[in-house]
């Protein structure tokens, strides 16, 4: 609400602004950038265009968007896969069809091993691992390499099928996490070709996958386990960066038909659809099922009284194997147990939609609270992203409890939170607000980079940061209390204020510490700015959701996520690009100095007020952002100014701005919420002198 003396004063400040600028530009020192190079000689502006961007093309455009000639990949595989439960082995075959959309032919392929990360042959991040410690934790001596543990993939087979469909034997070599596969005629542009692998590995105790074992028996979860085809797109040719360990996956879209034997009492979860739900689930649990999936509320398909009881499985002995079927997905993962908890709830966005089947499966150890947060959690990741990115567009979304901290796959997150401490009502506010958190922030991973397929490997920013942003909204419409620990600008100052980091757009490997900072915090915190303080949740809401429709199911770069909030926006927001994230500057305003005229003197006349203040802001750091001020008048009001990051376009380093009132200045604090990061706030407040 303004009242009426307030709309005088701002319309007086727009024209004082106007004013000001003119006399600014004419008064500037001659050096008036702040990051100047040496000569003087070339445009270094923090508000010029980012010359790291490419040039646009007809696949991706200037305006951010994927060009008329845009093209990617298309990989659809057909595996069978079997667990042994005694040496805790995961085999498998696989046919893989390969779609050539690029205009290039290919004499190889290029597959991803991402087991070999483990591999005493072959890894890479084994070798990179520096000297032990003086000291060494028990917990971790995996890590540290005390415990030597072999879990490559070992390759069986590799055939590729000639012209009339017929397998041979190809020839292939191992690099690391990566395999190249000559073939034995190219497959040209707008073909296709088929190959099959046979493979196998032992699962390891922890990792993005892995085993646990609990009270009531072991938890399987199954990532990256099968060979996958690197990408082959216009930006890299072929993607061929290793796996070390923490620069995540970029994969090709595809469709999937996964037959995964297990022995009978297990339960199992995948991405996909269950195809077969008669040959491996009683008939109660097909009925209760159907009957989950009308509400929201979740219903018990194995009840934590019915595990591991005869009742509870069609068989009693032997192997069960489920099969699931997932359409123009990129990854496919799964989990196996005898000791799943399951229970399931159904979401619609409109009820003339299917349901949207919620599942949350975990061992008796994770109650009390899986069976209170889990599906809850999962319904609302689908509200708020479905709002502020775009409705959630796959039949499911499942979570899953087992040694998986937090790892995401297409319908499919592992989350690792779980009780330890019995306290009053079973669980501490914490561990609750933990679950929520890890939860919406793996299901989310749907949204970016599962659907928005980035390039992870390379950017973290591109699926943690804006998963991270979105994060923060989804736990706040769950629960007003939810306490955010990431993603506001006042929870990122710390971190802006250490001289040792390295920009947001550095490739993942190179992040040297500080990764959750860099990759997570930091870019929601800037997406949180952009949207509360600098363009109004209207605005950026219109061009993020634009973003992530347009390049859902597609594979944007860094400068298409840049481009199309520009245009979605109507702004150059070049000065938040480069500033927070192509470099590590920081915001540093401080009023400088606050001073009085008499209008009488300066005008002839008191019309506009009595006063005219000049408030001289200086700018300290690197950055430059929209300049918020709260100014306090004599007689106890204060009011808010908003000014745009415009007013540094002339002059990065000092602006002065021009208020006439009625009322002598008390006080004067710029950025008063913090939401523009400012890292020194002992000198953002000015208060006039006693008289
Ligand atoms: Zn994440």
């Amino acid at each position: 609400m303004m009242n009426g003396k307030w709309m005088r004063k701002l319309r007086d400040v727009s024209l004082c602004v106007v004013g000001l600028l003119l006399w600014s530009t004419q008064t500037a020192p001659a050096q008036h950038w702040l990051h100047p190079d040496s000569a003087g000689r070339t445009n270094q502006s923090i508000f010029r265009a980012l010359e790291d961007w490419p040039a646009p093309n007809d696949l991706r455009t200037g305006s951010g968007a994927p060009g008329a000639r845009y093209w990617q990949q298309k990989v659809d595989y057909r595996i069978r896969t079997e667990l042994d439960t005694v040496a805790h082995r995961v085999s498998g075959t696989e046919r893989i069809t390969y779609h050539n959309n690029s205009p290039d032919a290919l004499d190889y392929l290029w597959i991803q091993l991402d087991q070999n990360v483990r591999s005493l042959e072959h890894s890479r991040a084994y070798q990179m691992r520096a000297a032990l410690p003086e000291e060494i934790d028990p917990r971790a001596r995996r890590w540290l390499g005390v415990d030597l543990f072999d879990g490559g993939h070992e390759i069986a087979r590799v055939q590729v099928a000639d012209a009339s469909g017929r397998l041979a034997d190809a020839a292939y070599r191992i690099n690391g996490t990566l395999m190249k596969v000559a073939l034995p005629a190219p497959v040209l542009a707008g073909t296709s070709t088929e190959l099959e692998i046979d493979w196998s590995f032992n699962v390891p105790d922890w990792g993005r996958g892995g085993k646990e074992e609990v009270s009531d028996g072991w938890i399987y979860e199954l990532a990256q386990w099968f060979p996958r085809l690197s990408v082959y797109d216009d930006v890299n040719g072929w993607q061929t960066d290793q796996f070390l360990g923490r620069g995540e996956f970029y994969l090709e879209f595809g469709d999937y038909d996964v037959r995964i034997t297990v022995p009978s009492n297990h339960i199992v979860e995948a991405t996909g659809l269950l195809q077969n739900p008669e040959e491996v689930l009683t008939a109660a649990q097909r009925e209760r099922l159907a009957r989950a999936y009308l509400s929201e509320t979740p219903v018990y398909i194995v009840a934590p009284d019915e595990v591991m009881t005869a009742g509870s499985r069609p068989r009693q002995n032997g192997m069960l194997t489920w099969h699931f079927k997932a359409e123009n997905v990129r990854d496919f993962a799964w989990a196996s147990s005898k000791t799943f908890v399951w229970d399931a709830a159904g979401f619609q966005y409109r009820p003339d939609q299917p349901p949207i089947a919620a599942h949350s499966l975990y061992p008796r150890d994770a109650m009390p609270l899986w069976n209170d947060i889990s599906t809850a959690a999962v319904i609302q990741t689908l509200k708020t992203y479905g709002r502020m990115a775009f409705e959630y567009p796959y039949p499911k979304a499942s979570n899953v409890n087992g040694p998986a901290g937090g790892m995401e796959y297409p319908m499919l997150a592992f989350c690792g939170a779980r009780p330890q401490r019995k306290v009053e009502g079973g669980y501490s506010d914490a561990l609750k607000y933990a679950l929520i958190g890890v939860t919406i922030h793996e299901v989310g991973h749907n949204w970016f980079p599962m659907i928005v397929n980035s390039d992870e490997r390379k950017w973290t920013w591109m699926d943690e940061g804006l998963n991270t942003f979105l994060q923060h909204y989804a736990e706040v419409e769950l629960d007003p209390e939810f306490p955010s620990w990431r993603g506001s600008p006042q929870s990122i100052v710390d971190y802006m204020r250490d001289p040792d980091q390295v920009p947001i757009m550095t490739h993942s490997d190179l992040i040297h510490k500080d990764f959750g900072n860099n990759g997570y915090a930091k870019p929601a915190a800037g997406l949180t700015m952009l949207r509360e303080a600098v363009l109004g949740p209207e605005v950026f809401d219109d061009a993020f959701s634009g973003y992530a429709q347009r390049w859902a199911f597609k594979k944007p770069q860094p400068s298409d996520f840049f481009r199309s909030m520009d245009e979605g926006s109507g702004e150059d927001l070049a000065w938040m690009w480069r500033g927070w994230f192509y470099t590590t500057h920081a915001n540093d305003q401080r009023i400088a100095d606050v001073s009085r005229q008499d209008t009488e003197e300066l005008l002839g006349s008191t019309e506009r007020g009595r006063y005219y203040y000049r408030i001289r802001l200086q700018n300290d750091g690197g950055l430059v952002t929209p300049v918020q001020m709260d100014i306090s008048f004599e007689n106890g009001e204060t009011e808010r100014i908003d000014l745009p990051v415009d007013v540094w376009r002339a002059n990065e380093k000092e602006f002065v701005f021009g208020l006439f009132t009625d009322d002598e200045l008390t006080r004067v604090v710029v950025d008063p919420d913090g939401w523009y990061a400012d890292i020194d706030r002992d000198d953002n407040e000015w208060v006039a002198p006693a008289t």
